[in-house]
């Protein structure tokens, strides 16, 4: 209780992975919790390239907040943009200027997409990580081979048959491999005036392999893989200019119609509203127990939060989050009974990537797989780490469809035809 008699309140901004993670854990606690998300579901983001592919549909990948809590009794969602957070009157300041009240806060709004200073590029290059994203990526595939079949000028129809993907960490790698298996298997036999095998998806990375944070022997199993199922590599190429012809990179242009950036990642704008020292990233910097400098009842988690302290350093990933978030629910109950809680540590269940049918590299501790038995492992634990039964029935249903008839369920589209 506070002083005033009433229950703690504690707000939750942002129901991502750590914020989803730390209200259910004070479920049945006594404690006032609101959950505020600009959006209302819970996205799980790992297979959000399967809906930009056309493999899933939106509902197999996210569910709506207030169902997942619905039967948390202290929990009520806000669906908000928040704007601010006024440290000082210990409240959160809503779009239309409306006010949260909170005695402990957890901060989860993630991360964004970073273009590097170069916002003019994205919208020749969308990125990744709102289901809106993933729809507009999808669009511009499917659309662009639409355009291909009406194209009678060949180098033009070229350019509407190469797609880019920049960047080679696991986002990039998964729609490269998938944007391959949609021209080699999903679409064959489909178009009269061209041969959709043809089409060229090229994956460009600025360092000198695929998949940077994974050891160097399944970085090179993941090129060969990729290269496999049709996409060229391209390694140590810096880009320089996205427009509506194609990529620059230093002299060279590389003409394409359809662009996806998967390279940079910048923390919520949101970390800036609680004026303490962030990283180069945007990130706010924790103490041990998650919180921020002079304001114990601030805690940040997920993809918002560096924690320089911590060996080896804390991915930005949603294990990560989950941890964090259970971890500051745990804090904040043990604060209330008057104890002290020991500092964050990570537990590293380990990296997966996958890169197309049949095809991922996973580590586990000092094991490594590549191929069959890393796919294998990586389905078996998106759909089981998939929130929600129903989700998980609909996806296992889905890919096993999908698997034997290298058919994709979600291949409608709707919105404006673009044209060059
Ligand atoms: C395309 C993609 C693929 C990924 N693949 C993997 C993977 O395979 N494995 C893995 O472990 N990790 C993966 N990740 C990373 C993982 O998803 C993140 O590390 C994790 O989601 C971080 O959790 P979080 O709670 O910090 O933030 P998020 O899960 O991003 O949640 C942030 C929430 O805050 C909300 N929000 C943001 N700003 C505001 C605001 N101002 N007001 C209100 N609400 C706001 C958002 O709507 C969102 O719901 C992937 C990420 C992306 C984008």
């Amino acid at each position: 209780m506070t002083p005033s008699g009433k229950l703690p309140r504690v707000v939750i901004l942002g129901c991502g992975f750590g914020g989803l993670f730390a209200a259910k854990s004070l479920d049945g606690a006594p404690v006032e919790v609101t959950v505020v998300d600009r959006t209302n579901h819970h996205l799980f983001q790992p297979l959000l390239y399967q809906v930009a592919t056309a493999g899933l549909s939106a509902p197999a990948v996210a569910a709506p907040i207030r169902n997942i809590l619905a039967s948390q009794s202290n929990a009520t969602v806000i669906c908000g943009d928040v704007q601010r957070i006024d440290m000082a009157r210990r409240a959160v300041v809503l779009d239309g200027d409306d006010e949260i009240a909170y005695d402990q806060l957890i901060v989860a709004t993630g991360a964004t997409n970073s273009y590097f200073g170069h916002n003019e590029w994205e919208q020749h290059a969308p990125s990744l990580k709102t289901l809106d994203d993933a729809y507009e990526i999808r669009r511009r595939v499917l659309l662009a081979f639409e355009h291909a079949e009406r194209e009678t000028d060949l180098a033009k129809r070229a350019a509407w048959l190469t797609f880019v993907v920049i960047g080679a960490g696991a986002t990039g790698v998964e729609l490269a491999g998938a944007f391959a298996e949609i021209a080699r298997h999903t679409l064959r036999g489909e178009f009269r005036r061209f041969d959709p095998r043809n089409a060229r998806i090229v994956l460009v990375e600025g360092s000198d392999r695929v998949l940077p944070t994974y050891p160097a022997s399944l970085s090179e199993q993941a090129r060969l893989q990729l290269e496999s199922l049709g996409v060229t590599v391209w390694l140590g190429r810096q880009v320089t200019g996205i427009d509506e012809r194609g990529v620059q990179m230093g002299g060279d242009t590389l003409v394409a119609h359809t662009v996806v950036w998967a390279a940079g990642v910048a923390a919520s704008p949101l970390g800036a509203s609680l004026e303490v020292p962030r990283d180069r990233a945007g990130r706010v910097i924790v103490g041990e127990d998650l919180s921020i400098p002079g304001h114990p009842e601030v805690t940040v988690i997920g993809d918002l939060a560096t924690l320089p302290w911590h060996q080896p350093p804390v991915p930005g990933i949603a294990p990560a989050a989950k941890q964090m978030g259970s971890y500051a629910a745990h804090k904040i109950l043990q604060q209330l009974k008057g104890q002290s809680v020991a500092p964050f540590c990570y537990k590293d269940y380990g990296m997966l990537a996958t890169i197309g049918r049949n095809s991922a590299v996973a580590v586990l501790g000092k094991v490594k797989l590549s191929g069959y038995p890393a796919w294998l492992l990586w389905l078996i634990a998106h759909i089981w780490y998939l929130i929600g039964f129903r989700n998980r029935i609909i996806v296992m249903i889905d890919w096993a469809w999908a698997y034997w008839t290298f058919e994709r369920s979600s291949r409608i589209v709707t919105g404006e035809r673009r044209r060059p």
